[in-house]
């Protein structure tokens, strides 16, 4: 369909030869911080959307999709989640939903970008909803890779990694030395789970991955997504865990540990058939895991 002179339209330039385009209605941001070029606009389409540099992170349309699955799929495989570290996420979507379930006591959150933060908060207050004023979340200006060197030894159950991809400020969240330190400030039942892109497109993102994550953790697994506007058909999730196997649990158990902690019936897109359902691959995305 042809452009009409008077639209704009912006393109996602992640991919070099294919991409998505949304037309805009209002830029309301366009700004370069120390780590990135940071655009947030609205489109009829999506809703007000956040990209960093040219890769779009998050759209009020479909952002629960992301968010519950990178959420409530760890939270819920983990028997009792108390102490949650975020890094990245720096929309607040990801602490909102950790924030519904009722046993947690602390999350901490830790965003190398304070404009992310700020952006976010002025421009797609909905994402985040009341979670920054909420008690139990600390949220941090810094670099997730010094902030796990330095936490102490089990001081977490579950972390949730939501980043930018392996490129840039990103890379170091997808080293060995990251993985290395998430494992020591787990407990010993402890989780972590992080975005690892789109296999049909970025197969080395999950492949690589996964074989750091089994250097440090006994279970290397991965689930499903599939979120809209991460074009390409499904998102992986990498998740791994120091204690049990983190998809052995059945519907009916998941399903008693939401209703428990309060997220049953919150859900647009999680449910516990989803939940268990998720982690049955498709052999082109199984075949980048370390048993696949
Ligand atoms: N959920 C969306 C997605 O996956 O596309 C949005 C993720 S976005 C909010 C990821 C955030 O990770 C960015 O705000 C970025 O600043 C942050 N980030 C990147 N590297 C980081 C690091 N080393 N430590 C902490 N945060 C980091």
């Amino acid at each position: 369909m042809n452009e009409r002179p008077d639209e704009t339209w912006i393109n996602e330039t992640l991919y070099p030869d294919w991409g998505q385009r949304f037309r805009v209605t209002k830029e309301l941001a366009r700004v370069r911080s120390d780590f990135q070029d940071i655009v947030v606009f609205e489109s009829d389409s999506h809703g007000r959307v956040l990209v960093l540099d040219g890769a779009i992170q998050i759209t009020e349309r479909d952002e629960f999709v992301y968010q519950e699955m990178l959420t409530h799929v760890p939270m819920l495989a983990h028997p009792d989640a108390r102490r949650v570290l975020i890094i990245g996420a720096g929309d607040g979507g990801v602490l909102r939903r950790v924030l519904q379930h009722k046993t947690v006591e602390k999350a901490v959150m830790v965003e190398i970008d304070g404009l992310v933060i700020e952006l976010s908060k002025t421009h797609l207050p909905s994402i985040a909803g009341d979670a920054w004023n909420d008690p139990r979340a600390e949220v941090i200006v810094g670099d997730g890779i010094d902030y796990v060197a330095k936490a102490a030894d089990e001081s977490f159950d579950v972390i949730i990694v939501d980043s930018t991809d392996p490129v840039g400020v990103g890379e170091v969240l997808f080293t060995d030395a990251f993985y290395k330190d998430c494992a020591r400030i787990l407990s010993s039942d402890g989780l972590i789970v992080n975005q690892c892109g789109v296999p049909f497109m970025q197969a080395d993102e999950l492949r690589e991955t996964s074989v750091r994550r089994a250097r440090f953790f006994p279970h290397v697994s991965a689930y499903v997504a599939a979120v809209p506007t991460y074009v390409g058909g499904f998102m992986t999730l990498g998740i791994a865990s120091k204690g049990q196997k983190p998809d052995t649990q059945t519907s009916a158990e998941i399903s008693e540990r939401a209703q428990k902690v309060g997220v049953l019936g919150t859900t647009r897109y999680w449910t516990p058939e989803i939940h268990t359902g998720a982690f049955n691959l498709p052999p082109y995305i199984a075949e980048n895991l370390p048993s696949g």
